[in-house]
C-alpha cells in the first residue's frame, strides 16, 4: 500500500511507554521525597511547579490539593506530566541523583494527580470580574492556551483564532502519540475552556481571513503564539519524488492515522534532534522494519536528548553518524538515499559515498520561523525569524506580545505554557495602566 493512505495500526500499537501509577505506587514514591526547602526540582521546572508541595498533598491522600497546586502554576500540568522531557528538568535535578539512589518520578506523581482531577472534574478556576478589555490571540497551541486561561483569570475577554479545525497545537498533532494521544490533548483544551468566556475562532488564519491591522483595531492587546512553520525542506536531487515528507507533516498525518506502513520495510530519517528522534521511535512502533537516522554530526554531538537516543536504540533504531544525505533516488518513488561521509569540520570526504534503501524518507531538518509574519507592524523586531520579547513578552508595539515556539525558537510544551501565562501578566499590567488607548 503506498503511503499517504490509511491503514489502521498507528491508534493501536502504541503503547503507553510511562504508564500509570496505581494509589499504593503513588503513596510510596510520594513518601520518597525529602521535601527539600530550596527544592532543585522546583528551579529545574519553567513554570515552578511547587513539586515538594504537590507531592507531600499527594502523600497525605490530598489529591485535589495536590491538583490545585500543580495548576495553579500550570494549567496545562495534565499534559506536560506525559509529554515533559523530566529527565533534563525536574527529575533530572531531583537531589537524590547524587546519592546514587533513583531519582523521584516526578512526572508520573503529577500525571496521577492530575488524571485523578480529570476524572472527578474538579472544577479549580473561575473568571474574574470582567475588565471589560479584549485580548486576540493568535493560534490555539499551548502558548495561547495557557495565556488565555490567566487572562480570563484576571477578567479579561479574550478570542483565540486558530488556523486549523482543533485546538492544541503540537500538542494535539506532534507531541508523539506513546507520550499522549491527540484525544487526551483535545480533552485538555475543554478544561482550560471550561473557566468559560474564552471566544475560540478555528479555521481562521491571521494574514489571510483576518489582517494583523483589523486585529489590532479591535482588541486592546494582542498575544502572538502562532508556534513554528513548515518543515524544511531539503533541496538535493530527487527531493519531491514520492515517499519523502517533512518529519512534522507526517508525524500529524500519522497521529490521525491517515499514513499507511503496511508495505514500508525501509525507513530514513534525516536529522538528529528530537524530532528526528520521535520519528524514529514511531517508525519503528509502527514495525518497519529498518529504520536508520542519518545526522551531519557525531553521536556526542546530536541535539536529540541522550535518552530518547537510547530508547530508541533498545527498540531497533540505528544511525549513520557524520553523513549527509546527497541525492535522493528511485523510479516513480524514493527507493534510495545517497550519502556522504563528513570529517570533523563537516567537510565531505571524497570517495566516501554509501547507498541506503529507503522506501520511506522522513525530513527532520528543522521547522521555519513564523516571525516574519509580524513584518508589517513597526517596532516588533524579529531576529533569525523569532518574535523579539523582554522577558515579560512584551515586544516593541504597545499592546503586541508574543511567546512560546515562534519567540523561544521551538522548545517544549512547558516552555511554552510558561511564557504564555507569564504574557498573560504582562498584558493585564498593560491593560490595566490603560495604556492601549
Ligand atoms: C514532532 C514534535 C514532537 C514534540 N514533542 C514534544 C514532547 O514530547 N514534549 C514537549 O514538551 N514538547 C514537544 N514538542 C514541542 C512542543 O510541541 C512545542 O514546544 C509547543 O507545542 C509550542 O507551543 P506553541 O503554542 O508555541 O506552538 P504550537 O503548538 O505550534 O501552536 C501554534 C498554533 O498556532 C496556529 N497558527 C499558526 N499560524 C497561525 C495563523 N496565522 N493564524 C491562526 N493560527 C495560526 C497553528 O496551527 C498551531 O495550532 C514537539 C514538537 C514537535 C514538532
Ligand atoms: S529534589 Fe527530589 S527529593 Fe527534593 S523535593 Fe524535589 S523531588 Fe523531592
Amino acid at each position: 500500500m503506498p503511503d499517504g493512505l490509511t491503514d489502521d495500526r498507528s491508534e493501536t500499537i502504541f503503547e503507553d511507554f510511562k504508564g500509570e501509577y496505581t494509589r499504593e505506587q503513588a503513596l510510596v514514591e510520594a513518601n520518597r521525597c525529602l521535601f527539600c526547602s530550596d527544592a532543585p526540582c522546583i528551579q529545574a521546572c519553567p513554570t515552578e511547579i511547587d513539586i515538594p508541595q504537590f507531592i507531600r498533598k499527594i502523600a497525605t491522600d490530598n489529591l485535589v490539593g495536590s491538583a490545585r497546586t500543580i495548576f495553579e502554576a500550570n494549567i496545562l500540568g495534565m499534559s506536560c506530566a506525559r509529554v515533559c522531557p523530566v529527565e533534563v528538568l525536574c527529575v533530572g535535578a531531583c537531589v537524590y541523583n547524587h546519592m546514587g539512589v533513583p531519582p523521584i518520578q516526578i512526572g508520573k506523581l503529577q500525571r496521577y494527580s492530575t488524571d485523578k482531577a480529570f476524572e472527578k472534574g474538579t472544577r479549580y478556576f473561575e473568571a474574574g470580574r470582567d475588565s471589560q478589555r479584549s485580548v486576540a490571540l493568535i493560534g490555539g497551541g499551548p502558548a495561547s492556551l495557557a495565556c488565555a486561561h490567566e487572562l480570563r483569570r484576571l477578567g479579561h475577554r479574550c478570542t483565540i483564532y486558530e488556523k486549523r479545525s482543533t485546538l492544541g497545537g503540537l500538542n494535539t498533532s506532534g507531541v508523539a502519540p506513546y507520550k499522549m494521544k491527540a484525544d487526551r490533548s483535545a480533552e485538555e483544551v475543554e478544561w482550560v475552556l471550561r473557566i468559560g468566556g474564552i471566544e475560540v475562532e478555528t479555521g481562521v488564519e491571521v494574514g489571510r481571513d483576518i489582517t494583523l491591522h483589523e486585529l489590532e483595531q479591535r482588541y486592546q492587546a494582542v498575544f502572538f503564539g502562532a508556534g513554528l512553520g513548515s518543515d524544511t525542506r531539503l533541496e538535493i536531487p530527487g527531493a519531491d519524488l514520492p515517499g519523502i515528507h517533512g518529519a512534522v507533516d507526517w508525524i500529524e498525518r500519522m497521529k490521525l492515522g491517515r499514513v499507511a506502513t503496511s508495505s514500508i520495510r525501509d525507513c530514513v530519517v534525516i536529522g538528529g534532534g528530537n524530532t528526528a528522534l520521535d520519528a524514529l521511535r514511531e517508525a519503528r512502533g509502527l514495525r518497519v522494519a529498518r529504520v536508520t537516522m542519518v545526522y551531519r554530526g557525531s553521536e556526542a554531538k546530536m541535539s536529540g536528548y541522550r535518552h530518547e537516543w537510547s530508547a530508541a536504540q533498545v527498540e531497533g533504531a540505528r544511525a549513520e553518524w557524520q553523513a549527509i544525505p546527497i541525492a535522493f533516488e528511485g523510479a516513480g518513488r524514493v527507493e534510495r538515499v545517497r550519502c556522504q561521509r563528513l570529517d570533523d569540520a563537516k567537510r565531505p570526504i571524497a570517495g566516501s559515498e554509501f547507498t541506503l534503501a529507503a522506501d520511506l524518507v522522513l525530513v527532520a531538518i528543522g521547522q521555519s520561523k513564523l516571525g516574519q509574519a509580524l513584518a508589517e507592524l513597526s517596532g516588533i523586531a524579529i531576529d533569525a525569524g523569532r518574535v523579539v520579547t523582554d522577558e515579560t513578552g512584551a515586544t516593541g508595539r504597545k499592546g503586541w506580545f508574543a511567546g512560546g515556539d515562534c519567540a523561544n525558537g521551538g522548545k517544549e510544551v512547558v516552555n511554552a505554557a510558561a511564557e504564555g501565562k507569564r504574557a498573560a501578566r504582562a498584558i493585564d499590567a498593560h491593560l490595566r495602566r490603560g495604556s492601549h488607548a
